[in-house]
């Protein structure tokens, strides 16, 4: 209304300064145009053709009005020709002179400043869009706090949107109650928690479980990220904290929801980051100050997300402020089926979808990267003109999501189809043969990213710890690949140089981190300074004497040495084997687990199964979706074994 007034009101501005302006300019023009020239004036005034003339002053010319004797009207501006007057009074013409009207003050005035008036106006206009667009920016609302608001009729989320999170989402039921009905407690005695600290990887559902909680409890939901609050100038981020504080207390109870806190709430004065440390203090002490200021009774609760809770100042963490902490961390495999199933809801399914084997096949996935999957799926889905989702879409977008996106037109020769096929078979054949390594899962000969083939291993759950054993077997299977190379081709190819990295790391980390080289003390061997600069964190580093370099170095020699013998010996004593898989994988470009392990236990392999077939038939997805098709055998990309292109 207010907004709408004012627009109103600027336009009828600029409407009149314009009509003014161009009445003036009109008037002035008309005034200025001579009819006559002098020299027909006098000529005329000798002829005793004039009857009279009117001598005007307009600024700083003079105007004469002519008045001929047949009654004609003429006008020219006077030159500067002093005995003009003399002369006209001589030829009998009456000359009368006299002073144009002055505008008044007040339209002088008005004339004065109306273009000035009318710039201001403009800009001041202008800056308030920008301001109302921005969502508080601008520069009349620097200190304007940046916080969406979602309104209660217009946040949908619930807690069942959020899945596979089950403690986090119990811990923070309780906050929609407080919320409800604060008198309930408060009554007893109990304080009412001011904030709540939501801590795990991107993409975990924080800022979803945020929303629920204010969609459950119906209440407004004020998101912001912590980077928004900090500017260049100093003292900005702190009066949006308290703007945001005045705007929530207006509609409490509410939520506010602070993501990336980390961004205003490291530790103090720990860094060494220099400028803008001021600021970023400035807006974390605004914050403690506001938290510390509302009481237990007003319904806000300050709800924060962070990956780094390490980092935060210990001041925001003390009870009264951010005083609960909720891990929510990346979904176990029963987690991921759970969002799985939240995001399929929102698709047409194959039958035969099983969801439990993607789950499977997905370890290390947040929520945010299962929702892709789905996403990628349903596009795979559409480009090939489906109607439904399947399983082959969802192992498509799996496979793009881990690798990249399958380079079909990439031209290889023969050789080089070869080469990298005794190459992935090396690892499929030395990561079946191992008991300690992960099952392979699939082997693959297209070139996907800057891989040119990739054999994947997948534990059969999802691991919690590494073992020796497992360490000791990845190192094997990631030598395979040349020495597959070596043993059946004529030449060695380039790919295998990340192998190579990978087996060094694991057998470096192995002996300085891990205390589990043979020989060496139970420590840690690095020379590696982790110290965090910026944030004051702690790290360690020790002097190593040359001697103990030398004992360190010898022992990761030693490792590597044993794996790469052992993964020689297992690829000769099963020849038969990988000259099988070579030609299965040059046959069918994809083995899955399947064909790989017939291929293994001497069988003759089979074409690879389609997963659906049924694509066209929907599941109905009402009352859940149970699993009717066998699925792959396994799952994701622990160690993927990709040969990068050279
Ligand atoms: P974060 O705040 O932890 O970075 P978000 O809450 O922004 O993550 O998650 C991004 C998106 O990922 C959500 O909008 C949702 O679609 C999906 N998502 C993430 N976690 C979950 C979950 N636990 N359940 C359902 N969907 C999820």
């Amino acid at each position: 209304m207010n907004n709408s007034f004012g627009k109103l009101a600027l336009w009828l501005m600029i409407g009149v300064v314009l009509f003014s302006v161009f009445k003036q300019f009109e008037g002035t023009k008309r005034g200025a145009e001579p009819t006559m020239s002098y020299t027909k004036l006098m000529e005329e005034a000798r002829a005793k053709r004039i009857e009279k003339v009117e001598i005007t002053r307009q600024g700083s010319a003079q105007v004469l009005t002519v008045l001929s004797k047949d009654g004609k009207v003429s006008s020219l501006v006077s030159p500067s020709d002093i005995y003009m007057v003399n002369d006209l009074i001589k030829e009998g013409v009456d000359v009368s002179a006299r002073i144009e009207e002055e505008k008044g003050l007040l339209s002088t005035l008005f004339f004065t400043f109306a273009p000035t008036l009318l710039i201001i106006g403009v800009w001041i206009f202008m800056m308030r869009q920008m301001g109302g667009k921005a969502g508080g920016g601008g520069p009349f609302s620097f200190g304007k706090s940046k916080a969406r608001v979602l309104d209660e009729s217009n946040n949908t989320t619930t807690f069942a949107d959020v899945a596979g999170c089950d403690e986090a989402k119990a811990e923070v039921k309780e906050l929609v109650d407080f919320l409800k009905e604060p008198g309930k407690y408060t009554k007893l005695g109990g304080r009412i928690p001011h904030g709540l600290l939501l801590v795990g990887p991107p993409g975990t559902g924080k800022t979803l479980l945020a929303k629920a909680i204010a969609g459950e409890a119906k209440v407004p939901f004020f998101n912001i990220s912590g980077s928004d609050f900090v500017e260049m100038f100093v003292g900005v981020g702190a009066s949006r904290v308290r703007d945001m504080f005045e705007q929530a207390r207006k509609s409490a109870p509410c939520i506010i929801f602070i993501d990336e806190i980390d961004a205003v709430g490291r530790q103090r004065g720990g860094g060494m980051g220099g400028g803008g440390n001021d600021e970023r203090e400035q807006t974390l002490n605004a914050l403690l100050v506001e938290m510390d200021g509302f009481g237990s009774d007003q319904g806000i609760i300050v709800v924060a997300a962070t990956n780094r809770a390490d980092v935060l100042d210990a001041a925001l963490l003390r009870p009264g402020r951010f005083d609960r902490q909720v891990e929510v961390g990346l979904p176990d495999i029963r987690g991921r089926e759970q969002i799985l199933k939240v995001h399929m809801r929102k698709v047409p399914l194959a039958q035969g979808v099983d969801i439990a084997s993607v789950a499977k096949a997905t370890p290390g996935f947040s929520g945010a990267e299962l929702a892709n999957l789905i996403n990628e799926a349903a596009l795979f889905s559409a480009r090939r003109g489906g109607t439904v989702i399947t399983m082959n879409d969802l192992e498509e977008a799996k496979d793009k999501i881990y690798m990249g996106v399958a380079r079909t037109s990439m031209v290889m020769t023969q050789d080089e189809k070869r080469c990298t096929a005794y190459h992935e078979a090396g690892h499929a054949v030395v990561g079946c043969l191992l008991p300690a390594s992960d099952p392979v899962y699939k082997a693959t000969i297209i070139p996907r990213g800057r891989a040119l083939g990739v054999v994947w291993r997948l534990p059969n759950q999802d691991r919690i710890s590494y073992h020796k054993n497992k360490m000791l077997a990845d190192i094997t299977v990631s030598f395979a690949g040349r020495i597959a190379e070596e043993i059946f081709l004529e030449d060695i190819s380039s790919g295998a140089s990340s192998d190579y990295q990978n087996a060094t790391q694991i057998a470096k980390n192995m002996v300085t981190q891990w205390g589990m080289g043979d020989g060496l003390s139970p420590m840690i061997y690095t020379q590696e300074n982790n110290q965090i600069m910026m944030g004051g964190g702690t790290g360690h580093s020790i002097n190593m004497s040359q001697s103990t370099m030398e004992r360190v170095d010898a022992e990761i020699e030693k490792i590597v040495a044993t794996q790469y013998a052992l993964a020689k010996k297992l690829i000769n004593e099963n020849t038969d084997i990988m000259h099988a898989m070579a030609a299965a994988l040059l046959q069918y470009e994809t083995l899955d687990a399947e064909q790989i392990n017939d291929i293994m236990a001497r069988k003759p392999v089979q074409p690879p199964k389609l997963i659906n077939r049924d694509e066209d038939k929907a599941v109905d997805q009402t009352g859940g979706n149970s699993p009717a098709s066998p699925a792959p055998a396994a799952s994701p990309p622990a160690p993927v074994q990709a040969s990068p292109a050279a």
